[in-house]
């Protein structure tokens, strides 16, 4: 282990502490998931699993794995978007941002998609997520990770913090940094974690997340909760990025986290760390900071475009008709050929890359719409489709395997579901279905 940063945790532990800590890496990673609600509750996916997962203490929706557990990726429930994998502790900051249906919530760091697919689940459909991530390799992850959850009420876009905040200026109930950060939290899991490691890079990264922070400001409303979070344990990352930030806006407060789970901050001059929350390795996570504040001041909000309702092709109506048993309330864009809908009116963010609105229903094709997989993955779908096919377990396989299915079904799009869960789409001629399950996803 690198001595400098042990002497670092060393003056914020203390040498007993410090000694608990060190045993804490040589035990194995703490691994846990989420439960999208969205889709499954919690008892229910528990007894579906059948496997050694108990509660999490950071989160309603979380469970931790035992280290008997095996391996849960791999899991039908895992394709059909009923959890995330996520890291226990992980789940700390949005049960602290505490979404609440109706809600305007921006995640301005978000990919994988963990807290952005907690936060949608939270919403329920009700209010709206902005879920933003700067890098496009990693937007695109946080695009199949929405989509394989099943979210629909939301826009994700691929921009840097300024961009998005100054287009969402005054809109937010609750913004959401999950800052990029020095990742001394991940030491166990990503050796690069501890390569990467400087007390070069822990600056580096502070003045990175104080910039954030200055950017995600904007895009609160008055009275807006703000929540930063990293998996870092270095004070200058956590307290000290706050109380500078606080600093220079007088008109952010720092409000109690009002959770149970893991301690107070570490001691900093001027800052009041009791209402800060740390989750070191000792509290049952691999380690979390989490700060909330509160926006007293008025913030102007940009103008919220909405798009014209236009008619739009009658294929695309006829489609919703013909595959959903009744269609909820819904706003109907075209973009281009592809087709998408969604609860909330559309709407403009001038000079953001987005790279989806709503649920994107499919793409039109010459006289007809062939549809795509969020189509059957929505959340907000489940229990109005009206083509549903419930596979047996030999039947997933040769599905999953991207084969074709020897079952008589109405002609046309099916939705193909296990155990109720859909898990994908075919096309039915009458005598045989059609894989449409997309190449990347399918089973080698
Ligand atoms: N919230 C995510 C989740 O729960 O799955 C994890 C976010 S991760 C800790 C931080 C993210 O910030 C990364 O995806 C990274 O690409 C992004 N990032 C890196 N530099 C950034 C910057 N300058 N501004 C905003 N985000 C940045």
């Amino acid at each position: 282990m690198n001595e400098v940063f042990l002497k670092r945790i060393e003056q914020m532990l203390g040498a007993q502490q410090t000694q608990q800590y060190v045993q804490t890496l040589s035990q194995p990673v703490y691994r846990g998931l989420r439960v999208n609600t969205l889709k499954i509750g919690v008892d229910q996916l528990r007894r579906q699993l059948d496997l050694p997962l108990t509660p999490s203490p950071f989160a309603p929706e979380g469970l931790i794995a035992a280290s008997s557990c095996p391996p849960l990726g791999n899991t039908i429930e895992h394709r059909q978007g009923l959890f995330y994998l996520q890291e226990p502790s992980a789940s700390s900051a949005v049960t602290v941002l505490d979404p609440q249906p109706g809600e305007w919530v921006l995640d301005l760091c978000a990919a994988p998609g963990g807290k952005s697919t907690q936060i949608a689940a939270r919403l329920n459909h009700e209010g709206y997520l902005i879920s933003n991530e700067i890098d496009p390799d990693r937007a695109r992850i946080l695009l199949s990770n929405c989509e394989r959850l099943g979210v629909g009420e939301a826009t994700l876009t691929c921009a840097s913090p300024d961009q998005v905040c100054q287009a969402v200026c005054g809109w937010m109930d609750k913004v959401l940094v999950d800052a990029p950060c020095s990742g001394e939290g991940m030491f166990k899991k990503e050796d690069q974690a501890l390569q990467d490691w400087s007390v070069e890079h822990v600056h580096a990264c502070a003045r990175r997340q104080r910039k954030i922070l200055d950017c995600a400001y904007h895009a609160l409303k008055q009275e807006g909760i703000l929540v930063y979070s990293t998996c870092t344990y270095s004070r200058e990352e956590n307290e000290e990025v706050i109380a500078s930030f606080l600093a220079d806006h007088p008109d952010m407060e720092l409000l109690d986290c009002a959770v149970d789970f893991g301690r107070p901050g570490v001691e900093l001059a001027g800052f009041d760390s009791s209402r800060v929350r740390r989750i070191w390795p000792m509290d049952g996570g691999e380690g979390h900071f989490i700060a909330r504040l509160r926006r007293l001041s008025a913030n102007p909000a940009a103008a919220k475009k909405t798009l014209p309702e236009r008619p739009v092709p009658a294929e695309f109506s006829a489609f919703l008709e013909d595959q959903l048993t009744e269609i909820p309330p819904l706003y109907k864009r075209m973009c281009g050929d592809q087709a998408y809908i969604q609860r909330h009116p559309f709407f403009e963010l001038k000079k953001i890359r987005v790279l989806r609105q709503g649920i994107q229903v499919g793409e039109l094709m010459k006289n007809r719409l062939e549809p795509h997989q969020h189509f059957y993955t929505a959340a907000l779908l489940d229990g109005v489709r009206r083509h549903q096919i419930s596979l047996d377990s030999k039947q997933l396989q040769c599905f999953l395997k991207g084969e074709a299915l020897n079952l008589s079904a109405e002609r046309g799009y099916v939705c193909l579901a296990f155990q109720s869960y859909p898990v994908g789409f075919g096309k039915s001629d009458g005598q045989q279905i059609k894989n449409k399950y997309p190449k990347g996803l399918r089973l080698r």
